[in-house]
């Protein structure tokens, strides 16, 4: 097992865009294809749900009804209905909104962190160079970059426990000092080193890792059920497929890139990672595949 205490996990997704394929897959066609907006739900014994993002939710329409934000649905038109947000599917679980405590934000893209406001008790989880690099951006720049500062809730300041490298989490007993089990993984050729994993909760159980280059500070988080251990990669790579069949995006893609050389090494990461450890679970966020693989019921 990569983490040191093992988690129950729900992988679902919270509507969807529609991209032609050719755009997130190197020698895809033309033809448009449905991207889910994934989010996972971890059940830690402790801490209760968590999520790791939160897919869309209504508000996207509301905060994308005017110019310039109207551009990011022309460019991406997005389906998605009340009953689709994560909140209500968790609410049918028998999860309130209220329990959920942490959220874990990958990058800042909409559809990531569209439902951040149904949960008015959770604290946000994320690098801390991952929020500065949009938040501060002008009302243009900020729709280029995927961003629209409307979707957080006005006290998302306060609520934050964002994550440098070399500080603790606010209010968390965390470090960037990766979980004994993890250090003890660690072999030589591994294609992480122990000190670029972060130990978000401190106690081992959810393990994050810089792949920056679809968005700049973006994380995505190794955690372990009893049976499997699985990489929550987040937009490292859009599908399965990109990594399995080696084809990368289109260079067009770069264009809603934070950064290419970074986008080839993260990319590469994930390789690496997979040749490392053949059994991983990778979990792409848009990926149709792994939601049909892994998306129902509670993964143990
Ligand atoms: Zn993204």
């Amino acid at each position: 097992m990569l983490t040191s205490l093992p988690l129950k996990l729900m992988i679902r997704s919270a509507g969807y865009c529609v991209h032609p394929e050719w755009l997130t897959l190197k020698g895809g066609s033309l033809r448009p294809v449905k991207f889910p907006a994934g989010y996972a739900c971890l059940l830690h014994p402790v801490h209760g749900p968590i999520l790791f993002d939160t897919g869309y939710s209504a508000r996207f329409f509301r905060e994308t009804a005017t110019l310039p934000n109207a551009l990011y649905r022309y460019i991406t038109p997005v389906h998605f209905r009340e009953e689709d947000s994560a909140a209500a599917q968790l609410q049918q679980e028998g999860i309130a909104p209220e329990d959920v405590r942490y959220i874990i934000l990958s990058h800042f893209h909409a559809d990531h962190i569209g439902g951040a406001r149904d949960y008015p008790n959770a604290r946000f989880i994320y690098l801390d160079k991952a929020y500065a690099a949009v938040r501060k951006l002008g009302r243009f720049a900020r729709v280029k970059a995927g961003f629209l500062p409307g979707l957080l809730p006005a006290d998302f300041a306060e609520r934050s426990l964002p994550v440098s490298a070399a500080a603790t989490i606010g209010g968390l007993d965390s470090t960037a000092k990766p979980a004994a089990s993890w250090a003890a993984s660690f072999s030589p050729g591994a294609p992480l080193t122990p000190e670029s994993v972060y130990d978000l909760l401190g106690d081992g159980s959810v393990l994050a890792v810089e792949l920056s280059g679809h968005a700049e500070g973006m994380i995505g988080v190794f955690v372990s059920t009893t049976a499997h251990d699985y990489l929550l990669c987040a937009d490292t790579v859009w599908s399965s497929r990109a990594f399995l069949e080696q084809r990368p995006p289109h260079p067009a893609a770069g264009l809603i890139m934070s950064g290419r050389l970074d986008y080839k090494r993260s990319f590469e990461r994930l390789q690496a990672l997979r040749a490392w450890h053949p059994g991983l679970r990778i979990v792409p966020s848009h990926c149709r595949i792994a939601l049909d693989n892994w998306g129902k019921g509670v993964l143990e």
